[in-house]
């Protein structure tokens, strides 16, 4: 099996599988004050710690989640609904166009609920890149102020966006900033963005921890409202008693690099083989910035849903250019927002590597792509 899709879910690491067993060995509830309890407690407290490390926050504004769904949801609501002063509610939420649906969908539903909220959407340039001035015009239009979304990269092309850049025009804005760094934590360096931001949500099974376990780095003073009350576990910020396992095996996570250099060989040996299968392959998003582990590319004619299809069969596994929950392929809004347009569209497919892909997975996907581009040529020949 030649497994590429690390984007939707890296499978875990042999660390964090061995951290996880040791923190059910632990037992013991994070709350009580005995010794089974501060153990747990102790478990819990050194992921906060290599977390915080991983985003470049102090560890005391980290909050455990249960992924990056909520942590998402949780940063938006906060915004919305946590200041007390009437001055500093947002009653602007500015959403690039290629945000993850978990910011999309949740902003959308809170306007829907909170009279006076607008949602604008912050276009792309084609090269998948958020449009700076754009943003810089949107929010010196209109009244109030704003919360801005802008993920740290893409989870479709792995464009990287300009997070530091839009911290500035934000800053000039007194404008909230919410980081999805979801698909960019443990692949890029996070130092010169993360202290200026407001908001960053965070996910373990990206990196090869757990799926389900995810946190909300949140700066001091930002507005917060706290969904789940009850026993005022994570400083009262989401009560609940703690996923310890899965906060172990998030922590071990997040303590461990890829080698992006090897990430970089890998994938652009890959692009390269698909350009010698087709010359008329296009790659999404080339000329930009882009994350080392991430091709996003098309084979024109040939459809997401048919590719994915003769791969599976052929033991390679990657995602359609959008991942849709459902198992169906649906078109990709991001690809949309870069003006892509939608006969290509649904032919692009995501191939992404992590900490154990390998040449073997490069040469499994590319002989496999080579077969179906043959197949479809013979097709159009006949
Ligand atoms: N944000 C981005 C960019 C993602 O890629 C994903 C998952 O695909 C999420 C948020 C949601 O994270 P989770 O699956 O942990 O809820």
């Amino acid at each position: 099996m030649y497994y590429l899709d690390h984007n939707a879910t890296s499978p875990i690491r042999p660390e964090v599988r061995a951290a996880m067993l040791a923190a059910w060995d632990v037992g013991g509830n994070p709350s009580s004050v005995h010794a089974a309890g501060r153990a747990s407690r102790a478990v819990v407290e050194k992921a906060r710690v290599q977390v915080a490390r991983l985003a470049h926050v102090p560890a005391d504004n980290v909050i455990f989640t249960g992924g990056g769904t909520e942590s998402l949801w949780l940063a938006l609501n906060g915004a919305v609904h946590g200041a007390l002063e009437v001055e500093a509610r947002i009653t602007r939420l500015f959403i690039s166009a290629i945000e993850h649906d978990a910011v999309r969908a949740n902003a959308h539903a809170l306007a829907e609920r909170a009279a006076g909220l607008r949602v604008e959407t912050i276009p792309v340039r084609h090269d998948g890149v958020v449009d700076v001035d754009a943003l810089r015009n949107m929010l010196r239009q209109g009244k109030g102020r704003a919360l801005v979304a802008v993920m740290a990269a893409n989870n479709e092309t792995g464009v990287i966006q300009p997070i530091v850049e839009i911290s500035a025009v934000a800053r000039e804005f007194d404008a909230l900033l919410l980081m999805d760094a979801v698909q960019a934590a443990g692949k890029l360096e996070m130092e010169r963005s993360s202290p200026h931001v407001d908001y960053i949500a965070l996910s373990a099974h990206k990196l090869g921890g757990p799926q389900g376990v995810g946190a909300l780095a949140l700066r001091e003073g930002a507005p917060f409202a706290a969904q789940f009350l009850g026993g005022g576990q994570e400083m009262r910020r989401r009560s609940g008693t703690q996923n310890v396992p899965g906060i172990a095996g998030f922590g071990a996570a997040a303590e461990l690099a890829v080698d992006n250099a090897r990430l970089t060989a890998l994938r652009d040996k890959f692009e390269t083989g698909l350009k010698e299968i087709a010359s008329d392959s296009v790659i999404f998003g080339r000329t930009a910035p882009r994350l080392a582990n991430t091709s996003c590319f098309a084979l024109p004619g040939i459809t997401a849903e048919t590719a994915l299809m003769a791969l599976d069969l052929d033991g390679v596994m990657v995602s359609s250019g959008s991942a849709c929950s459902s198992g169906k392929v649906a078109r990709s809004h991001v690809l949309d927002a870069m003006g892509v347009d939608e006969a290509l569209s649904r032919c692009a497919m995501r191939v992404s590597l992590g900490w154990n892909s390998d040449e073997a997975d490069i040469d499994a996907c590319l002989a496999a792509l080579k077969t179906l581009a043959a197949r479809a040529r013979a097709r159009v020949a006949a």
